[in-house]
């Protein structure tokens, strides 16, 4: 499958790794929009949250487990935002289930 964040998993293309479980892989975007800016993704392709069920639920799950973890980690003391964008009108670019974990100044507006 060619899906860009399933071969940053298996580490076919380099990224910054922050953390990662059996169930989680967290990075730094690329191109962040806030001092903090991180992706946590599950290692199983789920395209989306439209996506996400019974059977995926649990990778939903550790991956907000991490988020206290990784937030503590990047020294996100004063709060953090933690979003996901999904389709069209989300503007959604890589269709592989992620969540922006964004902090390190004041956010505003509807993504920061
Ligand atoms: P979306 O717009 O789909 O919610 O977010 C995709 C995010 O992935 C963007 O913030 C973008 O900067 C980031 N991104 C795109 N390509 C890469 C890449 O190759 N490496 C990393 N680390 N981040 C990427
Ligand atoms: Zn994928």
């Amino acid at each position: 499958m060619d899906c860009l964040f399933c071969k940053i998993i298996a580490g076919e293309i380099p990224s910054a790794k922050v953390y990662e479980n059996e169930y989680v892989y967290a990075f730094r975007d690329i191109a962040p929009q806030t001092p903090v800016h991180v992706l946590i993704v599950p290692k199983v392709h789920v395209c989306c949250a439209d996506d996400i069920n019974a059977e995926n639920s649990l990778y939903v799950a550790k991956i907000f487990e991490a988020v206290p973890e990784i937030a503590k980690a990047e020294g996100l003391t004063n709060g953090y935002r933690v979003i996901t964008n999904c389709g069209e009108d989300a503007c959604q670019t890589v269709k592989h289930l992620h969540f922006h974990l964004m902090g390190g100044r004041k956010l505003q507006g509807e993504m920061g």
